[in-house]
């Protein structure tokens, strides 16, 4: 066996990507003898408390933990999520779906949309989202997993996720981690002991008195960066002027109005509001940009915008979009909102943890600490953040609305580079082309570009092989197969009581 095998990781904070990370080392790594794995927390400090929706990828997770979907479900308050509404974004009483899977079914080797492209010439009305079961079976408050075994069903390529109160999710996954040896320790960390020759982290320092010694050092310490920036100073990369918010205000509801499977994002004057509905209440909050609104402003729009009476004070938040220049140093790794943070748009936070843990787990070190993967692992999660960021960009880019100071200076803002081609290529002949790498792969570019009113002048060759009525046949049928197939999805309240849920 290797001599220099980390033998000891200190997580440090305890939020939920500390536990993310405490349960996934321990899952993973957890048997390599001799490892101990230890999570330091303060009660007193506490978490951001806010992070409620995901997006698809974290069933992975939940499934690599071994979780059982139906207790996580029901511990966590969770419901399901078959994607995010967006209202008031292209324009003032406009709404589209981003749903999660695919639109209608791949033709000749080209993607669906070309030849509904290809239908609107010919004149036929109907919409892009009578293609999605996402769309159709959220829309009517109807869940049901995917069926990857029939190939022929709309429901073959669903995708989903889920809405659930963060804070019992964190002691769901503690639950999970302790239960599998990692230990827990409570505490205020007052200080940092570095090695004076490597300068890598030696050990952390609590108001008790008490050392916590490692070899490595996850920060997990929300958005002070304790390690990562406070001790090593890796510098952060400022993306304000590409997307302006800045502040936000939350406040949980009582549950009131629609009960559908979808977060809703509501564009404001100076930014947009979340709806996430739980089993048992409705998180809230407005996201917005404080060099266009006051907080007393904020806090009024929210309250005046909830489907029920608020259940506690609107709680403020203050962050900067953008990441830290290095997000490993040393013997220090950064996980969650110690990273960098990008609004919550497309509820991509939880999921940069996940990738985050997996990146670390494929570059897992020694106690020798290769610079080359430290710089792999540091480009990697750089460029996973700008591939994100321009998706977000591009709901403020894309939009008619010049109401507001806000909304005028987003509508004229220049695009990054890659965001630009993407638009210019989507626009010609409506070709979509993600790195494979990318998070938001074809379906996602094309829900958001046409739900913001982005249409292409034209459409892939190859759509014009099929006759024009072959093309209205086909399209006709797939719209009739995904609308039944909606109506058969069982409601998602019976679907949660069926499984234990107390709604
Ligand atoms: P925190 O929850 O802040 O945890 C930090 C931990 O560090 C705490 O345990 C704290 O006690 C500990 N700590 C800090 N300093 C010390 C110290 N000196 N000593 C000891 N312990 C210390 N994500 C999504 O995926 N979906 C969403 O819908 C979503 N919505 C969001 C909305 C807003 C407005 C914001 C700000 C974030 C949102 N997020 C969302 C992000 C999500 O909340 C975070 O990614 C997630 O909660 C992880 O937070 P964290 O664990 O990094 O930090």
């Amino acid at each position: 066996m290797r001599e220099d095998l980390i033998r000891r990781i200190v997580i440090v904070g305890g939020g939920t990507a500390g536990w993310m990370a405490a349960a996934a080392l321990s899952r993973l790594i957890g048997r390599m003898p001799g490892l101990e794995l230890e999570l330091v927390e303060s009660d007193a400090i506490g978490t951001v408390g806010v992070g409620e929706a995901t997006i698809p990828h974290i069933t992975l997770f939940n499934t690599m933990l071994g979780i059982d979907e139906a207790a996580f479900v029901r511990e966590t308050n969770a419901t399901y999520k078959l994607g995010i509404e967006f209202v008031d974004w292209h324009r003032i009483g406009h709404r589209y779906i981003h749903p999660f899977g695919v639109y209608g079914l791949d033709m000749l080797g080209v993607e669906f949309h070309h030849f509904w492209l290809k239908a609107r010439t010919l004149g036929d009305p109907t919409p892009l989202d009578a293609y999605s079961i996402g769309i159709a079976g959220g829309l009517r408050g109807r869940f049901a997993h995917p069926r990857p075994d029939q190939p022929n069903s709309p429901l073959a390529k669903l995708g989903y996720a889920f809405q659930f109160d963060a804070g019992l999710y964190a002691a769901f996954l503690r639950r999970l981690a302790e239960g599998m040896g990692a230990c827990r320790t409570e505490g205020r960390i007052v200080d940092v002991r570095r090695d004076g020759g490597s300068g890598h982290v030696a050990a952390v320092l609590l108001e008790s008195g008490k050392e916590v010694a490692g070899d490595l050092f996850l920060d997990c310490t929300g958005f002070r960066g304790l390690l990562i920036e406070q001790t090593m100073g890796a510098g952060f990369r400022d993306w304000t002027h590409w997307l302006p918010c800045d502040r936000a205000v939350a406040v949980p509801c009582a549950l009131g109005g629609d009960h559908l499977p979808l977060t809703r994002a509501t564009a404001r004057a100076a930014g947009w509001q979340w709806r996430i509905p739980l089993q048992h209440r409705i998180g809230n909050g407005y996201v917005y940009a404080g060099d266009y609104l006051s907080d007393d402003e904020a806090v009024a729009t929210l309250l005046a915008n909830l489907d029920g009476p608020a259940l506690a004070d609107p709680r403020p938040l203050r962050f900067r979009a953008g990441h830290r220049d290095r997000a490993w140093i040393g013997n220090v790794v950064v996980l969650g909102l110690a990273g960098g943070f990008l609004e919550p748009l497309e509820s991509t936070s939880i999921h940069l943890i996940q990738s985050g843990i997996g990146r670390l787990m494929a570059l897992f070190p020694s106690r020798g600490f290769d610079a080359l993967e430290i710089e792999r692992f540091n480009r990697e999660t750089a460029q996973e953040y700008e591939d994100i960021r321009d998706f977000l960009i591009l709901h403020y880019k894309a939009t008619e609305r010049d109401d507001s100071a806000f909304w005028r200076r987003c509508r004229d803002l220049e695009p990054p580079e890659g965001l630009a081609e993407k638009l210019a290529l989507f626009r010609g002949n409506g070709r979509i082309h993600p790195a494979q790498r990318e998070l938001f792969q074809q379906a996602s570019w094309l829900a958001v570009m046409n739900g913001q009113g982005i249409t292409p002048a034209g459409y892939h060759p190859v759509a014009d092989l099929l006759s024009d009525a072959e093309t209205r046949e086909r399209l006709k049928h797939i719209a009739q197969v995904i609308d039944e197939t909606a109506n058969a999805m069982p409601l998602q309240d019976d679907y949660l009581r069926q499984i234990g849920c107390a709604l």
